[in-house]
């Protein structure tokens, strides 16, 4: 069945607009999304699954079904390329201690840790689900997620199978700090990471992550990690440069990793090295406004160059917003991204750290994923912050969340 939303005020598709490509609709282009692109006055036509067709109102083809946008934007559904969605608790006098002036530290996590291993996969499962509905319906339509607070074989094999549950977007990151058991031996536990948890976890996972900071895991530490992931089938995403300055992004450059994150603390070489490279730098600004420290620099980014994109780190220590429209308030306001840049890096730019060719845009023959807002452009978004303007969510074509309002048409 066949779907037309017309009357649609702003339609960005970051994807040629038009008739059908050559091999028609079904067969998504095989490409990584284009330019940012947003036509006015426009219509969208979903079929099984799949854009069919995109275009100004007045040409639009017929279908069976019509939804009327009434001068609404739409965009394609977020991709939130990096969060970390299995664990049990919550940190918040954490975050209230930090507020009255602690730092954050990458220890943490531990606390986490703990109570994630005491947790039944009831609980687990149960909490995984809510964060990732929340997100749905905020407009998030691909997500990835990490394991990360189990630390032990059976922890982090049953962290990733339960993730597995909700996207094919995930990322083994047993390398995220050293668990207190293994304090006095940090060796031992990057042996285990990279043996016997690795041969446990392997077959749930289509990435391998490693936190390279100080307090975390060191250049040597973390190279060792990805390549033996890589030898697994797994692909390289890093968590880099996020506290201070550091190897990571030189790390995830050398390795071929997809996907950078954080980039908070970057030198020249640094920049440079993400320019020559096909790993693109993923920005986590909710991490910077809720631990109250600066912002990575976006415009130095975009002006070498460098493929950006944006995402929430959705977790329940440094950030703990499962909001894309709030982190691309924060990339305008705080991170200097024009509003263009920003949603284009919340969607096509999440699309490339994932090597999707499929979601984070609407040419003809992408996932029928799509967002629509209650306003008439995207830049409402920055316009607007901490405003709810989600009014209608589409997954593999079919309408997963709506206000009443778009329903009674
Ligand atoms: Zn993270």
């Amino acid at each position: 069945m066949s779907t037309l939303i017309t009357n649609i005020g702003e339609l960005v598709t970051n994807a040629p607009v038009g008739d059908p490509a050559p091999g028609g609709p079904g067969k998504y282009p095989g490409e990584y999304p284009g330019e940012f692109t947003a036509i006015t006055g426009a219509a969208v036509v979903i079929d099984g699954g799949r854009i069919a067709w995109t275009g100004a109102a007045g040409r639009a083809p017929a279908a069976d079904d019509i939804v009327d946008a009434r001068g609404r934007a739409v965009l394609p559904g977020y991709v939130d390329s990096h969060a970390h969605l299995v664990f049990a608790g919550e940190r918040g006098a954490e975050f209230a201690a930090r507020m009255a002036g602690q730092p954050y530290t990458a220890g943490g996590i531990v606390s986490t840790v703990a109570a994630t291993r005491a947790a039944s996969d009831v609980t687990l499962r149960a909490g995984l689900r809510r964060l990732a509905d929340e997100m749905l319906r905020q407009g998030t339509t691909t997500l990835e997620c990490k394991s990360g607070y189990g630390l032990t074989v059976r922890d982090e094999a049953r962290s990733l199978m339960l993730a597995a549950e909700i996207t094919p977007e995930v990322t083994f990151l047993g390398a995220h700090v050293v668990p207190p058991e293994y304090s006095r031996d940090p060796a031992g536990y990057l042996d285990l990471v990279c043996g016997k948890m690795l041969d446990a976890c392997a077959p749930h996972a289509r990435w391998i992550d490693v936190f390279c900071e100080e307090g975390a895991f060191g250049a040597d530490e973390a190279t060792a990690v990805l390549a033996a992931g890589r030898a697994r089938g797994l692909l390289p995403r890093v968590h880099a440069n996020q506290l201070g300055p550091g190897p990571g992004v030189r790390v995830a450059v050398q390795a071929g990793a997809a996907s950078a994150d954080h980039c908070t603390h970057l030198t020249s070489a640094d920049v440079d090295l993400l320019a020559s490279s096909g790993t693109v730098a993923t920005l986590l600004p909710g991490v910077e406004f809720s631990c109250r420290q600066p912002y990575p620099d976006a415009r130095r980014l975009l002006g070498a160059g460098v493929t950006v994109a944006i995402a929430t780190d959705c977790n329940p220590g440094s950030c703990f917003t499962s909001s894309m429209a709030l982190c691309v308030a924060l990339a305008v306001r705080e991170m200097g991204m024009t509003t263009q840049e920003a949603v284009w890096s919340a969607t096509a730019g999440g699309a490339i750290a994932l090597r999707r060719a499929d979601v984070g845009h609407l040419g003809v023959g992408a996932r029928a994923d799509l967002v629509m807002l209650d306003a008439p452009s995207h830049t409402y978004l920055a316009y607007r912050p901490g405003v709810p303007l989600t009014a209608a969510v589409w997954r593999e074509g079919r309408m997963v969340a709506a206000r009443p309002e778009i329903l009674a048409r």
